[in-house]
């Protein structure tokens, strides 16, 4: 968490968003109508549970709806506050902005562990809250979108929508009013490891510039590069083992809530996983070595930093100590403002949370089409394809037999070839075409003007310029 005397994260953000903004040359009055949070709602809601009723406090916080549906997951953590619900709607809109989702940015979350309850608790919990929101159209495929976030995922996205098709039982839309449903409720293939996804699309298009790695004082591709990833959640778990099963990366230090593992030669990601899923704690895995101060780790010798947990966790009373030269930001917000400018000073490049981890974000826009245009993702798309491949083969086939060749198409080739495009290729193409074309448009910035050093401020400024593109243009 953030050092003592430092902002708060809703601050820290707007520190952030200030730097950019500063180099701006906005028309008076539209920084200040982007910055802030245009609403929070704050519901306190009983259930009975165990025999006695339990209060809740919940937030939707809706940052800039310059753009309509605003768009944004719903925590579960005892963490959850309204400041910190308007930081991460504010970093919604940036993020929507910068990676062209045409989404306006919101937030929810709802002050609880979700370890405590069961799941049957917690699908009464999750529905009583939806209840509040879809009633005042904080949930609704036109107007507002959740997702999951830290503490939810597709079987909290399960409910919500089951909730608001109840309470909107003649909405042919309902089933956008949410993303992150399991497939067969709704969602998308590929959506849950999205985040993780995207956060290994960013990085192996940061290593396709061999200028960009230079500047991060490391040199080569990903292979054998060590990570340190800090959460072995949704995001930190699919990042790093996409890294280390596809990339060749080393995962050499994974730090949890109670405590981490190093090992020099790298930790099997899955494996470690499914210890953490088996006993509730990384505590007792039998390879490399436990570190009891797991927030320690950070500050050990690596090339890639993956913050993956949550925000304030590089401070400034940790950020001297850092040694990565290279930080991807997984999570919303772990570099506070006053870290960021230690690390920046000390040359270290940090991938932006707005840029990094927005793959999920992508993922939840084609789910959210899907559903609107009420066809299987892709379907149209392989229908062409699937007629152009068929013409193919024929054409292959009609050469071989005129010219005398003798091939032979193997039923396997055939196959292969004539069904090419499932809804999963379809979504990870689409999501690594998104991370390179934001990157592409960061880096523009960042190396196009001499007033930008540091990718941060080059995400903030691309991410401005297109919402305040949108307020001019509809002459607000
Ligand atoms: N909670 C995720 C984020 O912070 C996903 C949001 C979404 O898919 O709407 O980006």
């Amino acid at each position: 968490m953030k050092h003592a005397g430092e902002p708060s994260f809703r601050d820290s953000v707007d520190l952030m968003f200030n730097r950019a903004v500063a180099l701006m040359d906005l028309p008076p009055g539209l920084e200040q109508k982007i910055r802030v949070c245009n609403s929070t709602y704050t519901v306190r809601f009983g259930v009975r549970l165990r025999g006695k009723i339990e209060t809740f406090t919940g937030y939707r916080s809706v940052h800039s709806e310059h753009m309509e549906p605003v768009k944004g997951g719903i925590r579960y953590a005892l963490s959850v506050s309204q400041d910190e619900v308007e930081a991460l709607a504010a970093l919604m809109t940036y993020k929507c902005a910068l990676v062209e989702t045409p989404f306006g940015g919101s937030k929810g979350g709802l002050c609880i562990d979700p370890r405590q309850w069961d799941e049957h608790e917690l699908e009464q919990i999750t529905r009583r809250f939806a209840y509040e929101l879809i009633k005042r159209d904080l949930i609704n495929p036109a107007q507002n979108v959740p997702a999951p976030d830290m503490g939810t995922g597709e079987r909290e996205m399960a409910w919500i929508a089951d909730q608001y098709a109840r309470m909107n039982t003649t909405d042919i839309n309902a089933k956008a009013c949410v993303t992150g449903k399991p497939p067969h409720a709704g969602g998308i293939q590929g959506r849950v490891e999205a985040t993780g996804r995207g956060v290994q699309f960013a990085m192996r298009e940061f290593f396709r510039h061999p200028e960009d790695v230079a500047l991060a004082r490391l040199s080569g591709g990903l292979e054998g590069k060590r990570v340190i990833v800090q959460g072995l959640g949704n995001v930190g778990y699919h990042a790093a083992k996409f890294l280390s099963e596809e990339d060749g990366c080393r995962i050499t230090g994974i730090i949890e809530r109670d405590g981490a593992l190093r090992d020099d030669k790298g930790l099997d990601v899955e494996a470690v996983r499914q210890w953490i899923v088996a006993h509730g704690t990384i505590k007792g895995y039998p390879h490399g070595s436990f570190v009891e101060d797991g927030a320690a780790l950070l500050e050990a010798e690596c090339d890639i930093l993956i913050p993956a947990a949550m925000e304030g966790v590089i401070h400034k009373g940790n950020a001297e100590r850092i040694k990565a030269p290279l930080i991807i930001e997984a999570a919303n917000g772990p570099i506070t403002f006053g870290a960021d400018e230690i690390l920046r000073n000390r040359g270290v490049v940090i991938v932006p949370d707005m840029y990094a981890n927005a793959g999920g974000v992508t993922v939840s826009y084609f789910e959210w089409v899907k559903n609107l245009s009420h066809i299987r993702f892709g379907r149209m798309q392989r229908r062409a394809e699937e007629s152009r491949s068929r013409l193919l083969v024929e054409e292959l086939e009609r050469l071989s037999a005129d010219q005398h060749l003798g091939w032979t198409l193997t039923p396997d080739f055939k196959e292969k070839f004539l069904t090419g495009s499932d809804e999963l290729a379809l979504v990870r193409s689409g999501l690594d075409d998104t991370m390179r074309t934001a990157y592409q448009s960061m880096r523009a910035v960042w190396h196009g003007r001499n007033d930008v050093q540091d990718l941060r401020v080059a995400a903030y400024l691309v991410a401005i310029d297109r919402v305040a593109m949108t307020y001019v243009s509809k002459g607000l």
